[in-house]
């Protein structure tokens, strides 16, 4: 069963597209949180960022490079949002991988993407530098 994002790319269901070439797709969000805002996706169906290929995720960064000034431009917006809620614990309801544009505006009342996670913890230096020498082991 294809995602809905999936049905849009094959013009099974309507969607404003605002971009497209050979491996993605834009169109707006159907359910605004600021005027423009925009969804950028592969055309191919991922679930995560985690499972996107190489070559795409290089096609998807630069669709959606070129999307961010022309979603601002359009809608007169003094900055944007740029994110990716990756996988179910982070809020994602579609599983087909997509970035959202959404426009901001100075005193929009919205927050950055600080407020997204749950209580800040308080993690040591010991306990920093594990962490980060465990990423950098897996890249
Ligand atoms: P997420 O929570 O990151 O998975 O966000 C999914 C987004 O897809 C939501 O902002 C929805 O409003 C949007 N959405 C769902 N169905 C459609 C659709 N048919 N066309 C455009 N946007 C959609």
């Amino acid at each position: 069963m294809s995602t809905i994002f999936s049905q849009i790319v094959a013009g099974d269901i309507p969607a404003r597209v605002v971009y497209e070439d050979e491996t993605t797709m834009a169109f707006l969000d159907a359910n605004p949180l600021a005027p423009g805002h925009t969804l950028v996706i592969p055309k191919d169906e991922y679930e995560r960022l985690n499972d996107v290929p190489e070559e795409v995720a290089a096609d998807l960064y630069a669709t959606l490079h070129r999307l961010v000034p022309a979603v601002e431009e359009a809608v007169d917006a003094d900055a944007s949002t740029v994110a990716f809620n990756n996988g179910e614990a982070a809020g994602q309801e579609v599983p087909h991988v997509h970035g959202h544009i959404v426009p901001r505006f100075d005193g929009d009342g919205g927050g950055p993407i600080h407020a997204v996670a749950g209580e800040a913890p308080d993690l040591s230096d010991d306990e920093l530098d594990d962490i980060a020498a465990d990423i950098d082991g897996r890249v």
